[in-house]
């Protein structure tokens, strides 16, 4: 059996002295961690600045001035973190040929990316591993990464070191030119080589316990989503829950490669595991997540015989296209058609342009716009396998004098979708999480 993990950690992991320590005994505590990717230094407090955008600056005043007053500070964070493991003087020469590399390249990616790459050098010496460059194994053609080559360097390069350090959010073209990749690339650079080493699994180390269930400002300490599906991922992501980017894995999820969220300032909790299939759970009804968004506007038209007419649905629906607007939901019944629209979309008339042209094209017998509606997504597993879930979801919100504007439930089980009011949204929020979390909770622990 594969053991091998690779193990990303997120420049809040790498701020301070005692993170850094914290780092580098969870490294060294599990021999099974193979190869480590780091990102540059983040923010130390809330007021602090992250590397990342200390060397952004220091790039324009190298390239544009010829000085680097920024490099100090760049410069004093690095050493903050090397005097925390004795290698002060080891590490300050690498801080000044850096200083030295940067004028002679003198480009903007190449300056930016140093934070990474310092990170990298710094954790490898300390650790005593292997320092691969991300240049040599994250390849560029033009400005975009190219898959395949990067998928064979890294297969090559990695393929005799184990227990090495690579830096994230940066490679190179083939004659050399650093590139970055997008901010937080460092989670795609774990991704690539997870997928290249075909690793057992992904470790993403961050400052949060895990996904929550639900979004903490909305229901009261949520518990952690302890194990969910790549889909899942992607459709709480979808309706506004963000811990990881659901397309930054992509490298993974294709492979089956499992993602554990992990928190560096609390090694022994659950954390959160993503999967291409939950093992074990065929069968099982869970609830994974309940995320939502506010601020949607619902247009519902009626037309006598409406199901009758072939196309229907393609013509109403081209009506918002053509104007650039996006429909989150259409769900629809005999006679009737409606769509949910974020009401970003709706702005400047485009809300009473949008009717007019229904109203011209359809000629309905009823057409009505109503707005500050929220949606709730309630994300899981095997959610349709039995009715009395629906029945609960339906007595739980009714209990609870919330009314439903619109349902929408994904044949595949995967997913249902409510409509209330903004006002309702809390609420309705936390009925949910009282009738399928907390109470379950409260049964397993009598
Ligand atoms: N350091 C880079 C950033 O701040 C990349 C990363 O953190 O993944 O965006």
């Amino acid at each position: 059996m594969r053991t091998t993990k690779v193990a990303k950690f997120g420049g809040t992991s790498m701020a301070t002295a005692a993170s850094f320590l914290a780092v580098a005994s969870i490294i060294q505590n599990d021999p099974t961690i193979e190869f480590v990717v780091v990102s540059a230094p983040g923010k130390q407090d809330s007021k602090d600045i992250k590397v990342t955008d200390l060397l952004y600056k220091l790039a324009d005043e190298i390239i544009k001035d010829k000085v680097h007053p920024t490099f100090d500070k760049v410069k004093h964070r690095f050493l903050i973190l090397a005097g925390a493991v004795g290698l002060t003087s080891t590490f300050e020469p690498i801080l000044e040929s850096t200083l030295k590399e940067m004028y002679e390249e003198a480009s903007i990616a190449f300056i930016v990316s140093r934070g990474e790459y310092l990170m990298a050098r710094l954790l490898a010496i300390h650790l005593n591993y292997t320092f691969v460059d991300a240049q040599s194994i994250l390849r560029f053609r033009g400005l975009s990464l190219d898959h395949g080559q990067t998928n064979q360097q890294t297969k090559a390069m990695l393929k005799h070191k184990p227990y090495c350090v690579i830096p994230g959010f940066y490679g190179a073209t083939p004659g050399g030119d650093v590139r970055l990749l997008q901010r937080g690339g460092s989670d795609l650079t774990g991704a690539l080589i997870a997928r290249a080493v075909k690793a057992k699994m992904y470790e993403n180390w961050t400052d949060v316990d895990g996904f929550l269930i639900c979004d903490p400002r909305v229901v009261h300490q949520p518990k952690i989503i302890e194990t969910m599906t790549y889909r899942e991922l992607r459709l709480l992501s979808f309706m506004g829950a963000t811990v990881l980017h659901s397309e930054t894995f992509f490298p993974v999820s294709r492979e089956g490669i499992p993602i554990h969220v992990r928190n560096t300032f609390n090694p022994t909790g659950t954390g959160t595991k993503i999967y291409y299939e939950v093992p074990g759970e065929r069968s099982k009804m869970m609830i994974t997540g309940i995320a939502g968004m506010k601020n949607f506007t619902l247009v519902v038209l009626e037309k006598k015989m409406l199901s009758e007419l072939v196309g229907i649905d393609r013509k109403i629906l081209a009506i918002p296209e053509k104007m650039g607007i996006n429909i989150e939901h259409f769900p629809s019944g005999t006679d009737t058609f409606s769509m949910m629209i974020e009401s970003k979309y709706l702005v400047d008339g485009k809300k009473e342009a949008l009717m007019t042209q229904i109203q011209k094209t359809i000629r309905p017998d009823f057409l009505e716009a109503s707005e500050n509606i929220s949606l709730i997504s309630i994300v899981g597993r095997n959610l349709l396998a039995n009715n009395y879930n629906m029945l609960r979801l339906f007595t739980a919100l009714v209990n609870d004098n919330i009314t439903l504007k619109m349902i929408d439930y994904g044949s595949s089980g995967a997913n249902i979708v409510i409509g209330v009011s903004d006002e309702d949204y809390a609420y309705a929020v936390n009925s949910l999480y009282d009738e399928f979390i907390r109470d379950d909770e409260e049964d397993e622990t009598h």
